[in-house]
């Protein structure tokens, strides 16, 4: 058994965001399914939105609602383009670095926005920001970070959160007991066959919350990213980012033909490669950066063009195979714009969280802001509740659910048809979409 003020579940951005925003007299345990560089945190290419001056906030909201098809909730979105400019003070005051020059900060562009607003670090930006927060947090003496182990269940009595039952690295169960309980534990791409997300990300947090009635929300909103470096193995797919395309890219067909507008939303892209591939008949379509130069190649996407180079192809002279992969998931655990989920004392930040910001079909870029700022809310919101008055934390409820790790074997995320039944409860709210 262990105990602490503050229970995270996963490291990827939000829940060390999170974290590192909590009070530092706050006992903070981090448990993670992997090591902590395994999360799609550390996979981010692209870069990070942010509002470059007020006079590009009506245009940055428009580009975040059409994309998401005006499915967006619109509180959350206003709260997400005010809150960014902070969130990249904080960034680099925890020692990130974006892409400058002598006037300041450069930023890019990717598919469906209307003006260059995205920072970033050469192709790695997740990389850079993850990274900096997580030996942030290993430096902080009230945050204990635990590989290897996996929440397998949320304690859950009367629609309050107790805590969390975990495996640890040699498969044994135990319980977590926290007054306070945040989830983050990320997306859903190791339910696919085809995916950008790391296998270990299974959407855990979905079907615990489904089993104990805690609101989920659009589970059936799932993006898929147009371009992913074709290949006939299985496993994780490569991201060929989109702001390749921002930077001139093209997609073409068989015949070396371009089919397409490349800059509009992932929805619309994808849609039109499916198409073209159909109509060729091939597996994939083709992507060229003949129109971006050498240098600007080797310079802004090294990650890439050292992957591509070293499956065979060199971007800066020929076409490359890319194809449609399960990429972000715009659903999650209902939160309230505080990330409070349905159940008392449970937080959700992150990709595992819907405040409703991407609404439909995400804007590119959005997600690592979206994650940053609704995790700092969460954090300030907890800090914020006078912990005596609100919560009870009893030891009938400790000794109860002692005594029931001796029994229970059945934990739903430890089925072996969890996956299969995940990816039937993603179908079925598909279903309901399509029919109403
Ligand atoms: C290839 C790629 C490129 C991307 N590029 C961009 C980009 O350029 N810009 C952008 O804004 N977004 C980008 N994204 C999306 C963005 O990276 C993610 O949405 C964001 O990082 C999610 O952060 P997170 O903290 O919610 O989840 P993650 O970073 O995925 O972290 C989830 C954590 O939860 C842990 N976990 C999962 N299940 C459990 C469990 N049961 N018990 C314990 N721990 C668990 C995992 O081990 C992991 O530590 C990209 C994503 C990918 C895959």
């Amino acid at each position: 058994m262990k105990k602490a003020d503050i229970l995270i579940i996963g490291t990827g951005v939000a829940g060390l965001f999170c974290a590192l925003n909590l009070p530092v007299e706050k006992n903070i345990l981090i448990i993670t399914k992997d090591i902590c560089e395994h999360s799609d945190s550390f996979l981010a290419q692209g870069g990070i939105c942010v509002l470059k001056d007020d006079s590009d906030y009506d245009s940055y909201f428009e580009d975040t609602m059409r994309a998401g098809h005006y499915e967006n909730r619109k509180e959350s979105v206003d709260i997400m383009i005010k809150s960014s400019p902070e969130i990249i003070r904080d960034l680099v005051n925890f020692g990130v670095s974006f892409e400058k020059n002598e006037d300041g900060f450069l930023y890019t562009r990717e598919g469906a926005h209307s003006t260059p607003r995205i920072l970033f670090h050469k192709d790695v930006t997740g990389k850079e920001i993850t990274s900096k927060l997580l030996s942030a947090a290993k430096q902080r003496n009230n945050i204990t970070i635990c590989e290897h182990n996996a929440m397998v269940d949320l304690i859950v009595e009367n629609n309050r959160c107790f805590g969390a039952v975990a495996r640890d690295e040699n498969g044994v169960l135990y319980n977590i007991f926290a007054p306070y309980v945040i989830i983050a534990t990320g997306g859903v791409g190791g339910l696919y066959v085809h995916s950008t997300n790391y296998r270990h990300l299974t959407g855990d947090a979905l079907g615990v919350c489904m089993e104990h009635n805690i609101r989920l929300e659009n589970i059936d909103y799932v993006q898929i990213h147009p371009t992913t470096l074709y290949a006939s193995t299985r496993g994780r797919r490569f991201l060929i980012s989109e702001s390749v395309r921002g930077e001139g890219a093209i997609l073409l067909n068989k015949d070396g033909e371009r089919f397409t507008d490349e800059l509009q939303p992932r929805d619309v892209v994808t849609a039109a490669i499916r198409e073209q591939m159909k109509k060729d008949g091939t597996p994939h379509v083709w992507l060229s950066l003949r129109n971006i130069e050498e240098e600007e190649i080797k310079k802004h996407f090294p990650n890439i063009y050292k992957h591509c180079l070293e499956q065979g192809y060199d971007v800066t002279r020929e076409n490359i195979p890319v194809v449609p992969a399960q990429h972000y998931f715009m659903g999650g655990v209902w939160v309230d714009s505080n990330s409070k989920t349905s159940c008392e004392n449970l937080y959700a930040v992150g990709e595992a969280s819907c405040n409703g910001v991407h609404g439909k079909n995400r804007l590119a870029s959005n997600s690592l802001l979206e994650s940053l700022v609704f995790a700092k809310r969460a954090a300030k919101h907890i800090s914020e509740i006078k912990t005596k008055t609100d919560f009870e934390f009893n030891d009938e409820i400790e000794n109860k659910y002692e005594q029931l790790l001796k029994t229970r074997t059945d934990y739903f995320l430890l089925r072996d048809d969890y996956v299969a039944v995940m990816r039937n409860e993603i179908e079925k709210a598909k279903e309901k979409h399509n029919n109403e």
